[in-house]
């Protein structure tokens, strides 16, 4: 059994129980956290010395499209239309199945390299996501991003047909490392009987939904024009929150959109940089906490942000919601932790696997440099963490305690080979 020791440790463990643990011996074996405390005992297959980190559950990536991370920078400052129709369809239209399978890794490289252990992903070709995740050792729900028109048919619509199958042939891999999920992709760009169907799928196969859901305006006037109500209450007519489901965005709601939301146990995923770019609106987080709906939090597709970084998010987060409710006092740095990590693996279902570093629990954390002139003085490590730090301080990446990044080197990716791959992708465009 790989047993590895992290000496002189500063834990952020974001265990109510004891949520600061200072100069201790963290252990980890068997994928697990062992021991947290004073002087562990007994052989180790590796020891790192942990006095310059302030170690962390590893975030967790609510929301992304890895595969669009190859777009990055294609085309900036520009008007959410123009930019869809003009440069990204037509961009993503010439990638291939094995294009999406570099994207992908070049995407979960960044997570990881970012600090975050787990994402979910959503993209066409969702096999190719879930090779990527496969090698490379992060943690994944994976779907297929299901369009669908009103030609729809389950027997033959391609993402439904790929959805199906890789639920088959991959949900649970790796001891539940990677899961499959199902997806509606929003509301405008599907049909009543697609959603009817994707909640039936979900329910017989025991898996979550993903979608994008009131993001726009736009999206809440086709569905009130088309169908007479909210986004929110036609997926819920149609079963679709008999589900877990994570709910991308959700910028326009109204008060029974939102008890819907809470009484079915949804978890709302914010993606603040994705929809400020893209001028889609501020999600008010403010009465969704307040009526005790659980926030996620993810960076959306790498395009429209333009950086998988987590940190960059939850600052974000953090700043815009306390304008927006005129509250300085709104969500706290722990409360913002909480919702980076713990939240995220609700959305996932994943609740109680990580997201604190308690024994017992899998060794899914993230180490930050905090000799990092940004992190000096270190009066609050969460404060600094929230306010201060960026992926870039991340020294260490850990999933199910296998190291998959250490100090800038990959332990599961050739960069080199990677970098290579992805610029003959470019040069393509
Ligand atoms: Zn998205």
């Amino acid at each position: 059994m790989n047993r590895i020791l992290l000496k002189n440790a500063l834990v952020l463990t974001l265990d109510p129980q004891c949520p600061l643990v200072r100069d201790c011996d963290l252990v980890i074996s068997g994928g697990k956290v062992e021991f947290l405390g004073k002087q562990a005992e007994g052989r180790f297959d590796r020891v790192l010395d942990a006095s310059h980190w302030v170690v962390l559950p590893g975030l967790v990536n609510a929301h992304t499209h890895t595969p669009m991370t190859l777009l990055r920078g294609l085309k900036d400052d520009c008007d959410l239309d123009v930019w869809l129709r003009d440069y990204i369809w037509p961009a993503e239209n010439a990638l291939t199945r094995e294009d999406y399978y570099v994207g992908a890794l070049l995407g979960m490289a960044e997570a990881i390299a970012t600090g975050s252990t787990s994402i979910t992903d959503m993209y066409r070709a969702s096999g190719e996501s879930i090779r990527a995740a496969v090698e490379c050792g992060i943690k994944a729900n994976i779907c297929e991003s299901i369009l669908a028109d009103e030609s729809f048919s389950p027997l033959t619509h391609a993402g439904v047909l790929e959805s199906h199958q890789t639920v088959r042939d991959f949900n649970g891999y790796d001891d539940g490392r990677i899961r499959i999920d199902t997806s509606v992709q929003s509301c405008w760009q599907t049909v009543p009987a697609l959603w009817e169907h994707i909640a039936g799928f979900a329910r017989d196969e025991g898996i979550g939904i993903h979608v994008h859901l009131a993001e726009t305006t736009s999206e809440i006037d086709h569905c009130r024009k088309t169908y007479g109500d909210s986004p929110v209450r036609l997926l819920d007519k149609a079963g679709i929150f008999q589900n877990r489901v994570a709910a991308a965005h959700c910028i326009y709601l109204d008060d029974e959109d939102r008890q819907i939301l809470k009484d079915r146990k949804a978890v709302i995923v914010h993606d603040p940089a994705s929809n400020l770019k893209c001028c889609c609106g501020f999600a008010q987080l403010k009465p969704c906490v307040e009526q005790g709906i659980p926030i996620a939090l993810a960076t959306d597709g790498v395009c429209s942000n333009n950086t998988g970084d987590l940190f960059d998010t939850i600052k974000l987060t953090s700043l815009v919601q306390k304008m927006l409710s005129n509250d300085p006092a709104f969500l706290t740095a722990n409360e913002l932790l909480v919702m980076a990590t713990r939240n995220g693996l609700l959305s996932q279902g994943r609740a109680g696997e990580a997201g604190m570093i308690r024994p017992g629990m899998d060794a899914d954390l993230i180490a930050v440099n905090i000799d990092h002139p940004s992190m000096q003085p270190l009066i609050s490590p969460e404060g600094n963490l929230v306010y201060s730090a960026s992926g870039a301080m991340v020294e260490l990446t850990m999933v199910r305690g296998r190291i998959l990044y250490y100090k800038g080197e990959f332990t599961t990716i050739d960069m080199d080979r990677l970098r290579w791959q992805v610029k003959q992708i470019v040069d393509r465009y």
